[in-house]
């Protein structure tokens, strides 16, 4: 979006937030319910969706998609009070009309605007944050259909069409709360679009539920200015959301932000999670005529809820602590096993070969003038070499080698065997693998069945302390290896060119 455009949506919106005081003043002058105050009702939402109409198709083509729907949702809204204020106009009184057909169905794009939104910034993978949606969303169906929906859907002095509508407004607006809880709940950056998107979306949560409340009260005979203003900031602000800078960036997936169980969302459920309980309580004590099935059974799913968010979270800590093992137990560059493992595996394999009586051969390999390496093609490729050596390494040894990165460019080796010849040849041959025409020297030694590990690795190092002043790239022996053995086999050197 280039400055000058932006600077053009910029001042409507100025524009637009100055409409909302303007008119408010002006219709509490007129009053909501006469002509003037229902004309004056349209002037900021009118001009809502004419600046986000603008402001979505500025955004990338590919960023475009859940826009869409949101502005498709905000035109079928305009439609329905353009309805409402013609029909209101012509004094017609009858009660439902075309017009809440339309606000009904835009409950539809709105829907998929904003959980498309949602599946875009990483939502569909948090369990965790889709079931804190349902714990909250839940509680408020309960309530609401305790205290909205029963009475409205069992009054017979009612038609059909008016019970079925009436009680249709109730059920949309706890998807409103699920909605608005999923956004504000979900994964993704806090952005100014976003957080105008979510108090769009809190305005009218606010508005629907004080508008069903007044239902309750006076059977909503007035429509007070506050709530004409919350429903104009629903447009506003949407509007102003598609405005921002930041609304091309909403459906960025930032799996890591926002979705932590923070405290202030830990109050949240826990309010939401006792809130059912709580006026089951409450009617009881005050000897009011309670629905008891069904806040008692909503409690019941509630605690259901919580019982799978605290098994997802121990899934979560669960994967944490062993992935957390596995960074514990090896080398990050190279991905071999750490000097932690090592020792661990050494003390293990001794025990092994005490058992069986299988020879254990422990070696030390170190790459050759590595520094050099270094200094003349740099750290990185250094990195390359120490990650590609492991790779070959590796793949020699498997089946039944271990190897770990003793430290720098110093690695070891656990080898048992019953056949010593076969042994060092094989260890021997871990020198010609070495990739980028580097070598290796290999210091080797035999563990006799009862000494510390440590000893046996400390010959280890002092034959690969022979092998580098012998000239390097080649493998020497520990004495024990060198002695001569059965007649007929040939006796190990100390060092091989
Ligand atoms: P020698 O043949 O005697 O073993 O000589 P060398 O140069 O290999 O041994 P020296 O101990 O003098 O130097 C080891 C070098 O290994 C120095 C150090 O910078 C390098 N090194 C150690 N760890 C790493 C690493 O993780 N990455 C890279 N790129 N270099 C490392
Ligand atoms: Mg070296
Ligand atoms: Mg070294």
């Amino acid at each position: 979006m280039n400055r000058s455009r932006t600077r053009g949506l910029g001042t409507a919106a100025i524009a637009l937030v100055a409409t909302l005081p303007l008119c408010a003043v002006a219709t509490a002058g007129a009053g909501t319910t006469s002509p003037a105050g229902t004309l004056l009702y349209l002037v900021p939402v009118a001009a809502a969706v004419a600046l986000m109409a603008v402001a979505v198709h500025r955004i990338p083509l590919a960023r475009r998609r859940p826009w869409r729907w949101l502005l498709g949702a905000q035109v079928m809204y305009l439609l329905g009070e353009l309805l409402f204020a013609v029909l209101d106009l012509a004094g017609n009184e009858s009660w439902p009309t075309p017009a809440d057909a339309v606000y009904l169905l835009a409950y539809v794009p709105v829907t998929v605007g904003l959980l498309s939104l949602n599946r875009q910034r990483g939502g569909s993978s948090h369990r965790g944050s889709l079931l804190d949606a349902c714990i909250v969303t839940l509680s408020a169906a309960t309530l609401f259909g305790v205290f909205v929906v029963l009475p409205i859907a069992t009054d017979s002095t009612q038609s059909a069409l008016v019970r079925v509508v009436s009680t249709a407004y109730p059920v949309a607006d706890v998807l409103w709360v699920f909605l608005l809880v999923r956004m504000v709940t979900g994964p993704g950056a806090r952005t100014r679009a976003f957080w105008l998107l979510a108090g769009g979306t809190a305005a009218t949560v606010v508005a629907d539920v004080g508008n069903n409340v007044l239902q309750l009260v006076d059977g909503g005979a007035s429509t007070p200015l506050w709530m004409n203003l919350l429903w104009q900031c629903f447009y506003v602000l949407y509007a102003l959301a598609a405005s921002t800078e930041s609304a091309s960036r909403l459906t960025e997936k930032k799996p890591t932000e926002g979705a932590g169980l923070t405290v202030p969302r830990l109050v949240l459920l826990a309010v939401a999670a006792v809130l059912p309980s709580l006026v089951l309580v409450g009617l009881t004590v005050g000897g009011r005529a309670t629905p008891t099935g069904w806040l008692a059974t909503g409690s019941v799913l509630l605690i259901a809820l919580v019982v799978a968010r605290i098994w997802d979270l121990l899934q979560q800590v669960r994967s944490q602590a062993v992935q957390l093992a596995a960074l514990a137990r090896t080398d990050p560059l190279t991905g071999a096993a750490n000097r932690r493992t090592w020792d661990h595996e050494l003390s293990r394999a001794c025990a092994t070969a005490a058992r069986t009586g299988e020879g254990l051969y422990v070696a030390l390999l170190d790459l050759d003038r590595f520094k050099a390496f270094n200094d003349s093609r740099g750290h990185q490729a250094g990195d390359e070499l120490l990650k590609a050596a492991t790779a070959a390494w590796t793949e020699a040894l498997a089946g039944d080698g271990f190897l770990a990165r003793w430290g720098g460019e110093e690695f070891a080796v656990l080898l048992p065997s019953r056949d010593e010849d076969g042994t060092l040849r094989r260890l021997d041959s871990l020198r010609a693998v070495v990739p980028h025409g580097q070598s290796c020297s290999v210091g080797v030694a035999r563990w006799d069945g009862a000494e510390e590990p440590a000893s046996a690795l400390r010959r280890a190092d002092e034959a690969l302390y022979a092998a580098k002043t012998g000239g390097r790239d080649r493998l020497a022996a520990a004495p024990e290896l060198r002695r001569p053995r059965a007649a007929g086999r040939r006796p190990v050197a100390d060092s091989r060119p």
